[in-house]
C-alpha cells in the first residue's frame, strides 16, 4: 500500500533561484541540498506539512532531468507516493499491470529507497515510490 504523497518532485534549470522563490513561496527555508549522482541531479527540499517539495536540477546534459526541461520546460517532474515496503509495493504493482523503470530499488536522496513507476503505464504521470531507509 502507499501510505501518504512524501513529495512532490519539480524540474527546475538553476538551483541558485529556484530556491529563493521557493523559499518566498513556501515561508520556510531550503533543510537540504544533496546530489544524487546515478540520477545526475542535485536536489533541493523543502518541508510543507507532511509533504516536501523536491526541487530537482540537472548535474549535466545527460541527465534525465536536462532532457525533461528541454522537452517540456520547467515544472512538475513527479509525484512520490510514500510506501513502508518497497520491495512487496513493487511486486504489487507489477502484478498491478504497471511498468517500473529499474528492476531493484534504487538509493535516492534524502535517505531513501525509491523506484518509478513509468508515466505511459500510470496515465501520463511519472510516479516514484519511495521508502525511508
Ligand atoms: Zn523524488
Amino acid at each position: 500500500m502507499l501510505t501518504q504523497i512524501d513529495h512532490i518532485g519539480i524540474a527546475v534549470k538553476n538551483l541558485d533561484t529556484a530556491i529563493p522563490l521557493y523559499e518566498k513561496l513556501l515561508g520556510c527555508v531550503c533543510y537540504k541540498k544533496e546530489t544524487v549522482p546515478t540520477e545526475g541531479v542535485t536536489t533541493a527540499f523543502f518541508k510543507c506539512g507532511e509533504t516536501k517539495i523536491e526541487l530537482l536540477a540537472a548535474t549535466g546534459s545527460d541527465s534525465a532531468i536536462a532532457r525533461f526541461i528541454e522537452k517540456r520546460g520547467e515544472g512538475i517532474h513527479h509525484i512520490a507516493f510514500r510506501t513502508d515496503n518497497i520491495n512487496s509495493e513493487m511486486l504489487r504493482i507489477i502484478k498491478e499491470g504497471f511498468k517500473l523503470i529499474h528492476s531493484e530499488p534504487m538509493e535516492g536522496a534524502d535517505n531513501m529507497m525509491i523506484n518509478f513507476i513509468h508515466p505511459k503505464s500510470a496515465g501520463g504521470v511519472l510516479v516514484e515510490l519511495c521508502m525511508e531507509k
